[in-house]
């Protein structure tokens, strides 16, 4: 696969993190290490978007689902979701419930 530069501030080269690999990387993680967004590689297609095309949802799911490989810093600071701020959304409502 060939390693694509960032689309927000085109830096390069990206991390890269290898979850998943047959002849090519079927599922991974692409890290800008400038900008710290990331982004998921998927079905071996490398997702590059700009944040405004970007579904949060669909997103956060693919982050809780590799979420013991993609590095902390990502969970926690990368761009433009991190799993943090959802963490948050589940605990309030049991909160006010109570
Ligand atoms: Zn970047």
């Amino acid at each position: 696969m060939e390693i694509l530069a960032c689309p927000i501030d085109k830096h390069y080269p990206l991390e890269l993190h290898v979850f998943e690999e047959k002849e090519e990387i079927t599922e991974g993680l692409l890290v800008c290490p400038q900008c710290d967004r990331w982004y998921p590689i998927s079905d071996e297609i490398p997702q590059m978007l700009p944040d405004d095309l970007r579904e949060a949802k669909d997103d956060l799911e693919w982050l809780r689902r590799w979420k013991e490989q993609v590095p902390d810093k990502v969970l926690t600071q990368g761009k433009p979701f991190k799993l943090e701020s959802q963490a948050i959304q589940r605990t309030s409502p049991r909160q006010e419930i109570v």
